[in-house]
């Protein structure tokens, strides 16, 4: 059995290298861009007005000026040509037509029959943006390996970019096993449950942005588990299996992935919940082994698949890792580490009810994963203490 430590290192060491593909510009939130981008024009493309107002064709010292025409947003100016005392009406975003050095916000003018004059002193090259005052043409706009947030592709469409290479992310299949499994659309009878693994980890996958998503289902036997395992890791890049990776009767994954020929990098991790964790990869394709208990499968879920798709994605992980206080006491085994669901609110980390693996109403309550290493047997209220938050 390894450590938490080297599991992590084991699944970050071991994962493929992602595609570089092209996607659209609006639909590339999350990704990491494969090469540095450019831009193709100046931003602003042509100078704007910065303000509702008038923009005028200043000169030192004339103080009126007559009101010769209007320039909307969009409109072109090229028909427009300002001459000494002259000035147009203009809005924010128009187009500062031939003429104009100065736009006056319309809260500093007063419009009489045609004529503006100013309540303040006004000067030279107010109010105008510039041709580029943003970017040139051929400046780097993003250099290879940014992630894309929802500024990046507003900048982006800004600049007309609709398409980006990035970092492809990886098609993951969910393969649930157990034969006690009934969907939470049929009635409940003797010995089964509803299945919820995965509605949890479709989930979990979904709010860190891994959307190609496929669910596969085995009874407990041998041989579905094997051919539904090989039908799932040719479709996809990533496989999740859930339960029957124990060491039950029943329990057919290891058995299955070894006979498929899946090289395994590690079975079983000091540390609870989560034990039996299976990691192995075959034809650059990972597989993970989850144990069936919701609450493990989730804490393994985070610790070690996230970890996995944002190196295979080059993404960072997005779970952060901060000091709290405990308010709690509390007493674990040597040996093997453990994650305690626990409530975080002003830097202190109340404890969740309800640890157990089979449970996730810890994980509904709290908002963080403390990490308790393998050679710490207590806490104490007030100790500080290394917690991933779950947000
Ligand atoms: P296993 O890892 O297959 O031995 O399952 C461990 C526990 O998790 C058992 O109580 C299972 O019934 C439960 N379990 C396994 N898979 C699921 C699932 N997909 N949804 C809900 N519970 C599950
Ligand atoms: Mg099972």
């Amino acid at each position: 059995m390894i450590s938490i430590e080297e599991a992590i290192s084991a699944v970050k060491s071991n994962t493929e290298q992602a595609k570089e593909i092209s996607v659209e510009t609006t639909n590339s939130l999350g990704y990491t861009t494969s090469e540095n981008i450019y831009s193709s024009i100046n931003m602003p493309p042509f100078q704007q007005s910065a303000m509702d107002g008038y923009a005028i064709h200043f000169e030192e010292n004339i103080n009126e000026y007559q009101i010769i025409g209007e320039i909307q947003a969009g409109q072109d100016p090229t028909s427009i040509k300002l001459k000494t005392g002259e000035g147009v009406r203009i809005f924010t975003g128009a187009a500062i037509p031939k003429g104009c050095s100065s736009v006056i916000q319309q809260e500093w003018c007063v419009l009489n029959s045609k004529k503006i004059s100013f309540t303040r002193k006004i000067k030279n090259e107010l109010n105008i943006r510039l041709i580029g005052e943003q970017l040139k043409i051929k400046d780097l706009v993003l250099s290879k390996g940014s992630e894309i947030c929802p500024a990046t592709i507003g900048l982006l469409t800004g600049i007309g970019i609709a398409k980006v290479k990035v970092f492809s992310k990886p098609r993951i299949g969910i393969l649930i096993t157990g034969n006690e499994l009934i969907s939470v659309k049929e009635q409940l009878s003797p010995g089964k449950i509803f299945e919820s693994n995965s509605h949890l980890l479709k989930n979990a996958l979904l709010k860190y942005g891994y959307e190609s998503i496929s669910i596969y289902k085995a009874k407990d036997t041998f041989k579905e588990t094997k051919h539904i395992a090989e039908k799932a890791i040719n479709e996809n890049d990533v496989l999740l299996i859930s339960g029957g990776i124990s060491v039950g009767d029943y329990d057919f994954v290891f058995d299955a992935l070894k006979e498929i020929g899946v090289e395994t990098i590690f079975y079983k991790v000091k540390q609870k919940p989560g034990k039996p964790l299976f990691f192995g990869k075959i034809n650059e394709k990972a597989i993970f082994g989850l144990p069936g208990n919701p609450g493990s499968a989730l804490t393994c879920f985070y610790i070690y698949v996230l970890r996995h798709l944002s190196v295979f994605s080059k993404t960072s992980f997005p779970l952060n890792f901060i000091k709290v206080k405990s308010k709690d006491n509390y007493y674990k085994k040597e040996g093997r580490g453990e994650f305690l669901k626990a409530k975080i609110e002003n830097g202190n980390a109340t404890l969740c009810d309800f640890q157990n693996s089979s449970m996730l109403k810890a994980f509904v309550d709290g908002n963080s994963l403390v990490y308790l290493s393998e050679n710490t047997t207590e806490i104490k209220k007030g100790d500080v203490l290394n917690a991933y938050l779950l947000l």
